[in-house]
């Protein structure tokens, strides 16, 4: 194969003398080095330039991805911001079927047969209009593999993520029954609107943990609401248990609390990560400091808190439906 300079090699052969050729043919050897040297050159700033191209294309594309980001990001902020900050949506979360049939039923919800949520979370949906504004119902369903209602922080906390996330209610609202407290003046039947949320079986004795353990989590400010419906206000503290052990019984007192029961602190936990606010509505069934044991109690009063919730719960929703945050 002729080298790449051949036409130039052939150009400098003269009919000079022997010397003059080798002089000649060294010039020439000198001058295709050169051109090979410039044409090389000439090859790799054309590759460097190719790739500085690239480079600067890539870098081009990757400001545009970022400024795609930034604007979608500020196009949410925007869209967050100008969310109506009245209550057009409110979920109800409810841990036990039997609590939320009634209710349900009064507010003439139809059951979404097909689960809005993701993955195998048992929840349940009833929805309805009140006036024009949309309620769910949501219990947490059967835990699987025990055939019972999913009660406690664990299932309440799983439905309110989900609630959150896809039905993205304006107002989360936990209804249920709960224990109530002789010392506190409370009594069966009494229905309380809560101040506060804390966990009474998170003990955590470490600096700034034992705050975390507690979870104390104030109840959306709704002095309306309040001095309309007139129940009972309370702390509300909750564990995950239904029989109160001296530990918790402590806790409970340490926690200024009027109402004990399993859900609405793991709830608020949720609440409190999404920016949504969050009110509570507990029925008392079972006296904590009572005589008889809170289950034998419960079980005996499960239906007349079911139905004061049916009627409390409803009143609250007519008050708080299309009324803004700020006004409840
Ligand atoms: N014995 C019931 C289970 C009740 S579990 C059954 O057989 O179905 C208690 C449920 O009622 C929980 O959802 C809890 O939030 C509420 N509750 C009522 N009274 C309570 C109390 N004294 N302590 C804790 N939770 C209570």
């Amino acid at each position: 194969m002729p080298p790449s300079g051949g036409r130039s090699n052939y150009n400098c052969s003269s009919s000079r003398g022997n010397s003059a050729r080798t002089k000649s043919v060294s010039i020439c050897r000198d001058s295709q080095t050169q051109n090979d040297a410039d044409r090389n050159r000439f090859r790799m700033s054309n590759r460097s330039r190719t790739l500085r191209m690239r480079r600067d294309v890539l870098e081009l594309a990757s400001n545009f991805v970022s400024l795609f980001l930034v604007l979608g990001s500020l196009y949410k902020q925007h869209k967050k911001k100008q969310r109506p900050m009245s209550v057009t949506t409110i979920a109800v979360l409810v841990a036990m079927e039997a609590e939320a049939a009634p209710l349900i039923e009064h507010l003439g919800l139809k059951k979404q047969d097909k689960s809005p949520f993701v993955g195998p979370l048992p929840a349940v949906v009833h929805t309805g209009k009140v006036g024009d504004t949309t309620v769910h119902v949501i219990t947490n369903g059967t835990a699987h593999g025990f055939g019972v209602d999913s009660v406690g922080t664990v299932p309440a906390a799983l439905t309110a993520y989900q609630v959150c996330e896809v039905l993205k209610p304006d107002l989360l609202l936990n209804a249920g029954t709960a224990g109530g407290f002789k010392a506190k003046g409370g009594a069966v039947g009494d229905v309380y609107l809560a101040t506060a949320f804390k966990n009474h079986d998170r003990r955590i004795q470490i600096p700034d943990f034992d705050v975390y353990g507690v979870g104390a989590t104030d109840a959306a400010p709704c002095p309306n609401l309040r001095a309309a419906m007139g129940f009972k206000d309370g702390v509300v503290s909750t564990g995950n248990s239904l029989d109160c052990p001296e530990v918790d019984s402590q806790n409970i007192t340490s926690n200024d609390a009027s109402v004990k029961e399993m859900e609405a602190a793991g709830i608020a936990h949720v609440a409190t990560m999404f920016g949504t606010p969050f009110i509570a509505v507990k029925a008392i069934t079972d006296i904590v400091d009572g005589d008889k044991p809170s289950h034998e109690e419960f079980m005996e009063n499960l239906g007349a808190a079911a139905k004061a919730l049916q009627a409390a719960v409803p009143k609250v929703i007519t008050f708080v439906a299309g009324r803004k945050i700020e006004d409840l």
